[in-house]
């Protein structure tokens, strides 16, 4: 069951169906778009050593409403070129 590597970030995939919208995304393979993701995450968790694993997912919330499109399948992706939204400065606003 996947689950928000963002720590603060209560989105877990059991509940999901509750909150309209929330998908969970894998990691790019690609390092040069992975990197920007996992040093977002880093400051999210405030761990500058932090690695994704393989099954390491961020969920939906962390990016613009506009980096999403729908695949021919229906389900939610992310462009290629989507980078994540740093929601530390969003929590210490209050949300
Ligand atoms: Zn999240």
């Amino acid at each position: 069951m996947p689950s928000c590597v963002v720590k603060w970030c209560r989105t877990r995939s059991g509940c999901h169906s509750k909150i309209d919208g929330i998908t969970f995304h894998a990691f790019p393979k690609n390092p040069v778009r992975r990197e920007p993701w996992v040093q977002a995450v880093r400051l999210e968790r405030q761990e500058p050593d932090w690695m994704p694993s393989k099954s390491s997912k961020i969920c939906s919330i962390h990016f613009r409403d506009h980096d999403f499109y729908l695949s021919k399948k229906g389900c939610t992706m992310i462009h290629k070129n989507a980078t994540l939204v740093c929601t530390v400065s969003i929590l210490e606003g209050g949300i």
